[in-house]
């Protein structure tokens, strides 16, 4: 059996229009003989009525994690109904399938779940049933049966793990831009689809704020040598197609290049005892997740979420040092696999970022990106210069 999953992200699914395209992709992957097995997101964005930003509206601050992971996975769930209903309006047998049904077992992190395992007997079943399997995305379940979420875009990793679990040919993911870009074209019009990458520069680009794909569902098809097609619905094109590419990123520097909004600066002084050790625990213990690290004698920085700000000045709060948190950051990125080992890519970043009187305020880089903080209103104007600097280019 020839089995591809096709995932439906939440303005593909928005509408009859939209579900009437989607319902035409599904069927034309019946008439080139693949079984499909379809993930949908929740129906559109913040301000529709079964969107997962209204449902969060919806909790207020006194529901906990365990219970808003129950309002937002039944965002998928009418999506996914809601879905069956267009394939049997033209007379397609399917079933909509809750994340558990399908077989995803969860650790229980609340709101931000892990796949342990998939569970495929259910999928076989109704497969072999001769059924379209339409199965709402984002969630899943623990051993002991509470529902969980996967993260905020995690139906992307409800597609690649399905796809892992039934060892499908290939997991097309469905969006409203025509594929991976090198940029994101709401910021840089001229942006270009990526016609064929590399999952470690996907994945690399995905951490680094691309959230055209989640960074587990390009490292769970990894893992399973799924190869992940990302297309616009709308789109004429092939869209990017993602696998292991170890030749294509010779020929480039930079393929895209990708921002993070929302974070904070930590800056800490002291004098005598070298505090840094601590300070890493404590954050450590408290769950606080740190980036753009630096340590120096007397001097530590780093970066937190914007929303974990609170949380960590309160963990180092009573240690002896000066604690200064700097709010309003962004992280711009520069991304290649193609970067290793040239020299002189870092200049030509100072250079395109003072171009525009972009200030940096911190950097990190490995072999494969180079990351700034700067501050977040000056994000847009970063990603452009960056995006013109190194002509990031589709190949
Ligand atoms: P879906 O609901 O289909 O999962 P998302 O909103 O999660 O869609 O992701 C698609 C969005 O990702 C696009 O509308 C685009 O603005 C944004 N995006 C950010 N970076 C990129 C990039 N490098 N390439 C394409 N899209 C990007
Ligand atoms: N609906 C969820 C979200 O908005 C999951 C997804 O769209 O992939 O984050
Ligand atoms: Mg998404």
């Amino acid at each position: 059996m020839r089995i591809i999953v096709q995932k439906f992200g939440g303005t593909s699914v928005a509408t009859s229009e939209g579900r009437e395209k989607c319902r035409r992709r599904v069927t034309e992957s019946i008439e080139q003989g693949y079984r499909p097995v379809v993930v949908v997101s929740a129906m559109g964005r913040k301000g529709q009525p079964y969107a997962t930003d209204t449902l969060l509206d919806l909790a207020g601050d006194l529901v906990g994690e365990r219970e808003l992971d129950l309002l937002m996975s039944c965002g998928e769930i009418i999506s996914a109904v809601v879905f069956c209903r267009t394939l049997r309006e033209e007379g397609y047998p399917c079933v909509a399938l809750t994340g558990g049904q399908a077989g995803i077992i969860t650790d229980s992190s609340h709101t931000n779940a892990r796949i342990l395992r998939v569970v495929p007997e259910r999928l076989h079943r109704e497969l072999a049933d001769g059924k379209i399997v339409v199965v709402a995305g984002f969630q899943g379940m623990t051993a002991d049966g509470e529902i969980t979420t996967l993260g905020r875009g995690g139906s992307d990793t409800t597609a690649a793990a399905l796809a892992a679990a039934l060892k499908a040919e290939l997991a097309e993911i469905y969006t409203d831009v025509d594929g991976v870009m090198t940029a994101d074209p709401r910021l840089v019009p001229e942006a270009q689809v990526l016609t064929r990458v590399s999952y470690q520069e996907i994945m690399e680009m995905a951490h680094l704020g691309a959230k055209v794909i989640h960074p587990r569902a390009v490292e769970i098809a990894m893992e399973g040598q799924i190869p992940l097609a990302v297309k616009g619905l709308d789109g004429q094109g092939n869209g990017t197609l993602i696998g292991s590419y170890h030749t294509v990123t010779a020929d480039r520097v930079v393929t895209g290049i990708t921002h993070l909004k929302g974070l904070a600066q930590f800056i800490l002084r002291f004098n005598d005892e070298d505090l840094s050790l601590v300070v890493f625990q404590r954050l450590g213990n408290a769950q606080i997740s740190i980036d753009l690290i630096q340590v120096n004698p007397g001097l530590i920085a780093f970066t937190v979420l914007q929303s974990a700000a609170e949380k960590a000045r309160n963990v180092l709060g009573d240690l002896p040092m000066e604690v200064e948190v700097r709010s309003g950051f962004a992280k711009v990125s520069a991304v290649g696999g193609g970067m290793r080992g040239v020299p002189g890519v870092m200049a030509r970043v100072v250079a395109a970022l003072n171009r525009v009187g972009v200030r940096i305020h911190q950097t990190a880089d490995s072999h494969t990106n180079i990351s700034c903080l700067v501050e977040e209103s000056d994000a847009e104007k970063a990603v452009r210069a960056l995006h013109d600097e190194f002509n990031a280019r589709a190949k």
